[in-house]
């Protein structure tokens, strides 16, 4: 990695260990006091350019330590610092930014800076609106029972094919098309689950009279009108989510059910199962994209060179100063991410590759989120240099939909198509289920003090209005708790409808691109770069995308993605 620092410091020292408090503890004392002395707008703004050089060297830090972390995950110096970061520097940060936010909010000033800080004031005084003191002890009982719950679901295993096996790698035969297997596999991974069914309901019962206490502390009337508040969803309303999950209902439900239709005659059954569901129903063996990630690395830069040359200069810089981390080996931690080092404003995307179309699905994401990075990184302020979820997955999932017509860089024609049909699939398969977890979840906090029968009720009557074809019978108790999986659901409630919102700006992008690709990028790079700057709506119309879900956006959008899917089986 070679990284400098994007302006010279000005306010910070040049020399400085950001994971010591003790040497932090002057910087904070520092702007406290320049805070209370601020006499003018000006000396406000230039304060806030000093906080944000600040914020960007902190956010870098905590970034390094955490790829370094995860890069090698066997170095225990490396964890150590990461925990020191968890345990030590971030707790004592807390308190000290929130005492500057309400210190801001005070500042008489504050409510005259330009109308451009007008998106940061109203984040911090919102901030500054919610937070308890009381609601710190009620957040850390939380987390301990959230890690009770990871706990809980990550330690399950069964005994399969003579050995014990994660529930991940029994998910795996779910894919082989022995149908009498899959279906024991199944059913081994659905009992395991039942035996800590009770533990999960008990915990969530917990985790729900602590949310509904915070949502009062805080002056709220539910636990839903507080999460929307606290995660600055100023641009849409709890009754538009409910929209959401009805133009879903009616536009997407029927497809992914025609769908399942097309599986169950393709697979020949008379009744389709949950274990019938992730088989590929033409038994095509998995693709085979590269063999090594320096081939990833390459093909996947003359995809973006193709669409677009400003991608392709982005690439070369993520190429250029080594802000990748692409294999898989031992000692790495899983999956895959981007992260922004927020002093030299540029990205680091962390992977690891195996050779499977799934990296590449992987590759196309993060690099979308590293474009986002480097689009805005001429935002003045750190607070503006990254967007609300809900646009940061239209910069992503856009790009998987942007660079999808372009796979024959890695794919024989069939293989390509085949690539393209299955993450329509798996987008349109996405609607409903998101649907069902986000309606679940504004009944559950609209209606406090509901029996745990009444939650079961609530699920099953969504599973039939949102769910598909597959006949559970035999399995209605695993049916009534499949929403013990979803981690969302106990460890960050709500966060799921932005994946959806997400989902249908990149959609739009996908349907504009085929009408007018160089358009469509730029405006998609228009819209990156103004990255927190501005409103949701307004990032979205600045990429051409209207910030709407109901029926107006999603049936011609479906109707597209059915035409498509047609087109792509042929
Ligand atoms: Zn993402």
């Amino acid at each position: 990695m070679q990284i400098s620092r994007f302006t010279p410091r000005r306010f910070l020292p040049d020399i400085i260990d950001l994971t010591d408090v003790d040497q932090l503890a002057p910087i904070f004392d520092q702007l406290s006091t320049k805070l209370d002395a601020i006499s003018s707008v000006a000396d406000l703004e230039a304060w806030l350019a000093d906080y944000s050089e600040v914020s960007a060297a902190l956010g870098e830090s905590s970034s390094l330590t955490y790829i370094a972390m995860t890069c090698q995950t066997d170095d225990e110096a490396k964890e150590k610092a990461y925990m020191h970061l968890v345990e030590v520097v971030d707790p004592w940060l807390k308190p000290r930014q929130f005492a500057l936010m309400q210190k801001l909010s005070m500042c008489p000033f504050f409510g005259q800076l330009p109308e451009f800080y007008s998106i940061y004031r109203r984040s911090v005084a919102t901030q500054v609106k919610i937070y308890r003191e009381e609601n710190v002890a009620r957040e850390t009982a939380i987390a301990r029972l959230t890690q009770q719950y990871q706990k809980i679901s990550g330690s399950m295993t069964v005994q399969f094919d003579g050995k014990e096996q994660t529930l991940a790698r029994m998910g795996r035969i779910q894919e082989e098309p022995d149908r009498a297997r899959r279906e024991a596999a199944w059913k081994t991974v659905v009992e395991r689950r039942m035996q800590d069914a009770d533990k999960l309901d008990d915990i969530f019962d917990q985790l729900l009279v602590l949310r509904n206490e915070i949502a009062h502390a805080a002056g709220f009337s539910d636990f839903r009108a507080y999460t929307f508040a606290n995660y600055e969803r100023f641009d849409y309303t709890p009754e538009d989510c409910l929209r959401f999950h009805e133009a879903v209902e009616h536009n997407v439900v029927p497809l992914v059910r025609e769908l399942q239709r097309e599986r169950k005659a393709k697979l020949g059954v008379d009744t389709l199962r949950p274990w019938d569901l992730a088989v590929d129903p033409d038994h095509n063996p998995p693709l085979h994209p590269f063999e090594a990630s320096t081939e990833l690395l390459e093909k996947s830069h003359q995809i973006f060179s193709a669409l677009d040359s400003r991608l392709g200069d982005y690439y070369h810089v993520l190429r250029l100063q080594e802000l990748v981390d692409l294999d898989n080996r031992k000692g790495k931690a899983p999956g895959g991410y981007q992260s922004t080092l927020s002093e030299a404003r540029v990205p680091f995307i962390f992977m690891n590759a195996v050779g499977v179309h799934r990296d590449v699905e992987t590759m196309l994401h993060e690099a979308g989120h590293a474009f986002h990075a480097l689009a805005s990184r001429e935002q003045p302020i750190h607070a503006y240099r990254s967007a609300p979820i809900e646009f940061c997955e239209v910069a992503s999932m856009g790009m998987e939909l942007l660079a999808a017509p372009f796979l024959r860089m890695f794919y024989s024609d069939t293989d390509a198509k085949r690539a393209q049909r299955d993450h329509l699939e798996g987008i349109i398969k996405f609607f409903p289920w998101m649907a069902t977890v986000d309606a679940f979840q504004h009944w559950i906090y609209t209606h406090p003090g509901h029996t745990r029968d009444e939650r079961k009720a609530c699920w099953l009557s969504l599973m039939d209005r949102f769910g598909g074809i597959e006949d559970w019978s035999g399995f209605e108790q695993a049916r009534a708790s499949m929403w013990h999986r979803q981690l969302h659901i106990f460890e960050i409630p709500f966060y799921y409808v932005e994946y959806g919102i997400a989902q249908l700006g990149a959609l739009q992008l996908w349907q504009a691109a085929r009408r007018d690709l160089p358009a469509t990028l730029d405006n998609y790079l228009k819209g990156l770069s103004l990255g927190g700057s501005r409103p949701l709506p307004e990032l979205f119309q600045t990429s051409g995308l209207a910030f709407d879900f109901t029926d107006k956006t999603i049936a011609p959008l479906m109707r597209n993605v059915k035409d498509a899917l047609l087109e792509l089986a042929s």
